[in-house]
């Protein structure tokens, strides 16, 4: 064994689960089904697993039996940073013995027997392989999270494990809810793994803050100034911000001076790149000079620090109490993501991560009595606030029929359900019986929404797959966020929002490719726009923003998919390199279902009309109105929404497709483009049944339109 691997062992074993091996290991022999709660921090993703393996090794000593090992995590950074982590304490190279699969990226081979993957991973590969047979011991951790895929999972596996008594579950947790989980797994056996967490000091604040980002930054400061040392966790909602509080963060930092000791600001959020997540782990600074204060690393981090990833040396916690949470109001059928405040229990959790090597403090930026009148105990499931619509088409793939009586350990509201049969019934994947259809069944093949899957399916009726393909890559890459809020810095439509907005994406976009050459770093804000303004008028189509996607797309691929043609036209190259693996694999399931890749002829005026059409019957539902008030109205549930800032229309058009409902203050349509009021007729008229169609002007247009076609026929 090499040295390191000796030193990292020795360092293992320190770990709280470690002293409960051999209890575990007998456990697991005389069960079928376990159940695991320890703190985090005390080695459950990083050893339960190993432990395992060796279990399954000594059991089955014929190498050329396939047995493998599978552990779930809710989050794609967690599955990625810990199968590396757990690569090197194995001393095997990752992506061998060890692998990790999230969507869109494999790193496994035939070899690998210990896999980590996200909990919608394990759900699809269910879809191919029913009864997991691959697998001798399934792993689900991080189950108190609760999210969509593990409650589908619990559900699943409760019936998989009748069927398979060789297989194994163990589900893994951090609180103390677990006792719901053995009551859901006929009483399977609670082990406890007791946690050694220090004493935590928590403080509140005397008032309630009106800026929880500028009260954070406030008190980084405060802590970095007057506190011993230690390193420092902040807990904030997501990209942009995180990114926003780095800069600031930083820049005060320089001006306090070293008096204080030099500091390292770190981000964490799950589009950092891998090589940048790992920065977490990286030891705090050393002094400026011998004897000189100590140095500090400041985290700046999503809800993924709070229990998924274990930062060691953190001492003190800031936590504002918020966290981006997924929504979804069933009679508008908007799902959304919004900053929300927190449960007791993740407050709970937050402040735990203070004590992990010494006693620590936690800063909450809220009221005491906040804190006890205002937050919920706990985070509810996600099953209980997400669009449905995915998960019962592969329920439904999986050969579940009766979604009603499902064993779902919290059942969602029937009118979600109702809301998801209807939609995949309007999209044809499901007859009027509820039964799935081939179309169905070749769409629940594409690890997409439905609406992004019908659109790939019925791409080559509208002779346009390879476009489609390309639009469908960018924006499930999410490029259209980077390049378009980029591109949306146009001078005489720029408010000073969406300016800084676009500005700081752009950093963005140039800080993770600082290290190589990047043309458009030195431009001043003023020229910078300039430039982008030029980038903009390259690319943009005056018809949509998918089909500018689809544009960008295609230059990048002319110019050979150079990183220093992206700085120079301000696009993000990761984003689009993402796009182009993306696109890889959707062109590979389209091959397996015999889809056929095509293209009308670009000189046709009939090029764009065919995409957009092909958009229109996979997005049919999201469709919006420009009513005479001047303002749009979606279509059925009418609510009134605004084009979004971004987007690169030069006009408004009459009827506009949109990829996302937007609920801030005002309500906003993102990434849109014009469609036609015939196309409509045509191409969803189940949906836009007019004799049941509600009141409204696109009601009165589309009969008008109905009407002149019925007279055209006649003639
Ligand atoms: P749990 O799942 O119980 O929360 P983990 O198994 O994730 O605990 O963590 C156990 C230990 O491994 C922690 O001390 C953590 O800091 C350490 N660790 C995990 N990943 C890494 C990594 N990539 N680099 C260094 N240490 C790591
Ligand atoms: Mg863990």
């Amino acid at each position: 064994y090499s040295k390191r691997y000796l030193e990292i062992l020795q360092k293992r074993k320190t770990l709280p689960v470690w002293h409960q091996k051999e209890e575990f290991l007998q456990a697991l022999k005389a069960n079928q089904t376990l159940i695991l709660v320890g703190e985090t921090g005390s080695g459950k993703t990083t050893q339960i697993p190993q432990f395992v393996l060796e279990a399954v090794e000594l059991e089955i000593p014929d190498k050329r039996r396939k047995f493998m090992v599978a552990c779930t995590q809710p989050r794609r950074v967690a599955a990625m940073s810990v199968s590396r982590r757990v690569a090197e304490e194995m001393d095997v190279n990752m992506g061998e013995e060890v692998g990790y699969s999230i969507r869109f990226e494999d790193c496994s081979s035939s070899r690998t027997v210990l896999k980590y993957l996200t909990d919608g991973m394990l759900l699809r590969e269910a879809m191919a392989d029913p009864l997991l047979e691959r697998y001798k011991v399934i792993i689900l951790d991080e189950a108190h999270e609760r999210t969509l895929a593990t409650d589908v999972l619990f559900g699943l596996l409760k019936e998989v494990l009748k069927n398979r008594p060789d297989l194994k579950l163990v589900v893994m947790s951090a609180t103390l809810e677990a006792e719901k989980f053995q009551g859901y797994f006929y009483g399977a056996p609670l082990m406890k793994v007791p946690g050694r967490l220090h004493p935590v000091e928590i403080f509140y604040t005397e008032e309630p803050e009106r800026d929880y980002l500028e009260a954070a930054i406030r008190t980084i400061m405060q802590v970095h100034m007057c506190e011993p040392p230690g390193d420092i966790l902040v807990f904030l909602t997501g990209e942009e911000e995180i990114e926003d509080a780095c800069k600031k963060i930083s820049k005060q930092v320089a001006n306090a001076g070293d008096v204080y000791g030099p500091v390292k600001v770190v981000p964490l959020y799950s589009t950092l790149p891998p090589a940048m997540q790992q920065k977490i782990f990286d030891p705090a600074p050393p002094p400026v000079m011998v004897g000189g204060p100590p140095g500090r690393k400041i985290v700046v981090s999503t809800n993924v620090a709070e229990t998924s990833l274990t930062i060691d040396g953190i001492v003190y916690v800031i936590d504002p109490g918020f966290s981006k949470q997924k929504v979804y109001n069933p009679r508008i059928r908007v799902e959304s993501l919004l900053v929300s405040p927190i449960s007791k229990a993740s407050a709970h959790q937050r402040s735990g991560r203070a004590g992990r090597t010494q006693p620590g403090k936690c800063f909450r930026l809220y009221t005491e009595k906040s804190f006890n009148n205002d937050l919920q105990p706990q985070t509810y499931p996600e099953i209980l606030r997400s669009n449905l619509a995915n998960t019962v088409l592969t329920l439904k793939k999986l050969g579940i029929d009766d979604l009603v009586h499902f064993d779902f350990m919290d059942p969602p509201a029937p009118e979600t359900l109702m809301r998801a049969l209807e939609v995949l019934n309007y999209l044809g994947a499901l007859d009027d019986e509820g039964n799935l259809t081939k179309l169905g069944e070749i769409m629940s093949e594409f690890p997409l929404d439905p609406q992004m899957a019908k659109m790939l399916v019925v791409s080559p009726e509208f002779n346009c797959s390879n476009e489609i393909l390309s639009i469908s890559a960018m924006l499930s890459s999410k490029c259209h966020y980077i390049v378009l809020s980029i591109l949306c810095l146009e001078s005489n439509r720029l408010s000073k929002w969406k300016y800084n907005n676009g500005l700081r994406m752009l950093l963005l976009s140039l800080r993770m490719h600082a290290c190589l050459p990047v043309p458009n770093c030195f431009l001043r804000p003023r020229e910078a726009q300039k430039a982008a303004d030029q980038a903009k008028a390259n690319f943009a189509h005056i018809d949509g923003d998918h089909l500018t996607l689809l544009n960008v797309y295609h230059a990048y691929k002319e110019n050979n998919e150079d990183p220093s043609w992206c700085y120079e036209n301000f696009i993000n190259p990761r984003a689009m390199k993402a796009a182009d693996n993306v696109r890889e694999q959707l062109v590979r399931i389209m091959v397996r279902y015999n889809l056929k890749l095509c293209s009308t002829d670009y000189n046709s005026r009939d090029y764009y009309i065919n995409i957009r059409k092909a958009m229109l019957a996979g997005y049919f539902m999201q469709v919006a109105h420009l009513e005479r008030t001047g303002h749009y109205l979606t279509v059925k549930d009418k609510q009134v929404v605004h084009l979004h800032p971004s987007n690169c229309l030069n006009r408004k058009p009459e009827w506009v497709i949109y990829n996302e409902f937007v609920l801030t203050s005002r309500n906003f349509i993102r990434t849109v483009t014009d469609v036609h009021g015939e196309w409509i007729l045509d191409i969803a008229p189940l949906y836009f049944d007019l004799e049941n169609f509600p009141q409204c002007e696109a009601k009165r247009v589309l009969e008008k339109l109905y009407k002149k076609r019925e007279r055209e026929r006649e003639e």
